[in-house]
């Protein structure tokens, strides 16, 4: 690990530790980004180029931030049908990655209108130390249709994954266009409906059982945890007052029957046993607390969500943070390292 990163100083003036941030973008060379607003495409566009990797590694430096998971920007791979593109976004990811071994790792793009086509694009990159996960921005389109990942047809990857030990992170992803986008455009971007396409495809993953199936999953959610440790309580609560585990609706027969199993674990042990959360984009001593006390320290991990957030505003707030000084580290490095042992190379 990288000894140039630098400790920064918290009030009483002690050292905080180095920092891995684990939701940090970059557009490949041949992504083409669609940006929510003139603002957000004049002051981001130009950050996400892997040519102003230099500047990156010096805000990097001077925010403690030691490294850096690398993922390509949303929606990417997500709203294309081009399995030499999204090679290339890989092979773009591991370049960067070779070049400066110390201070970044990557997540890879899955091709996933296919799961055959993304098992095989999750082998040819994990088996370079470069790639620590894969990730999916949001749900998966065909054209104009949107597809989640709870289908039979997803099956195989879900094996595939839980065989690989990796992690997969579930990013958000603009929604598809309808009329809640044409009213409302800014409530459909990063502020709200965003993220609520990542606690849709959760839900669908934990009703129809692939947590319970696949036991051994594991998947990172930004923003704090995407509404979901919020929810956690009432989730589980009305899903058995409302007797869902019976399984007596004709949908759940026939979901039932083409899985050959069901759902058994609550939100609540899933959200213990497979997921952990970040706190890109998040830098509320509130929510970070809350989450904390609803999931233990063990399941959070450090991000900022660079560059549509501010690194800098990401780590003086968590540096300065009055928490334990032990969940502190956990946060910072700690989890990182036990999650994705390959990380810990000190
Ligand atoms: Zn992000």
């Amino acid at each position: 690990m990288s000894a140039s990163a630098r400790a920064k100083t918290n009030g009483v003036d002690k050292p905080t530790p180095p920092k891995i941030a684990f939701e940090e973008h970059f557009r490949p060379y041949q992504q083409k980004v669609k940006y929510p607003s003139p603002e957000v495409e004049r002051e981001i566009a130009p950050k996400l180029s892997l040519d102003e990797i230099p500047k990156r590694l010096e805000l990097m430096d001077q925010n403690g931030i030691e490294m850096q998971i690398l993922s390509h920007t949303a929606n990417g791979a997500q709203e294309i049908s081009d399995l030499d593109r999204v090679k290339s976004f890989n092979d773009d990811a591991m370049a960067v990655v070779q070049k400066y071994p110390d201070r970044f790792r990557a997540l890879a793009a899955l091709p996933l209108w296919d799961p055959e086509l993304a098992n095989k694009e999750m082998d040819r990159c994990l088996a370079h130390t470069e790639f620590v996960g894969v990730i999916s921005n949001g749900f998966q389109n065909k054209g104009d249709e949107q597809h989640w990942y709870d289908t039979p047809e997803y099956l195989t990857f879900w094996k595939h994954l839980e065989d690989s030990g990796a992690p997969i992170y579930l990013h958000p992803r603009m929604k598809l266009p309808d009329k809640f986008t044409a009213d409302y455009p800014e409530l459909a971007a990063s502020c709200m409906m965003f993220h609520t396409g990542v606690l849709e495809q959760v839900l669908r993953l934990l009703v129809c059982g692939i947590f319970d199936h696949y036991s051994g999953l594991k998947m990172i959610l930004g923003h704090m945890g995407e509404f979901l440790p919020w929810w956690i309580w009432r989730f589980d609560h009305r899903y058995e007052m409302s007797g869902w585990g019976d399984y007596s609706t004709s949908a759940q027969k026939a979901r039932r029957e083409s899985f050959g199993f069901s759902k058994e674990s609550t939100l609540n042990q899933v959200m213990h046993k497979n997921i952990w959360i970040t706190t890109s984009g998040m830098f509320s001593d509130p929510n970070l607390k809350f989450s904390i006390d609803v999931l233990g320290a063990d399941r959070l991990l450090f991000a900022t969500d660079y560059p549509y957030d501010d690194m800098t505003k990401a780590a003086d707030w968590f540096d300065n943070l009055t928490i334990d000084d032990q969940d502190k580290i956990k946060i910072a490095r700690g989890n990182a390292f036990s999650l994705i042992p390959s990380l810990c190379v000190e």
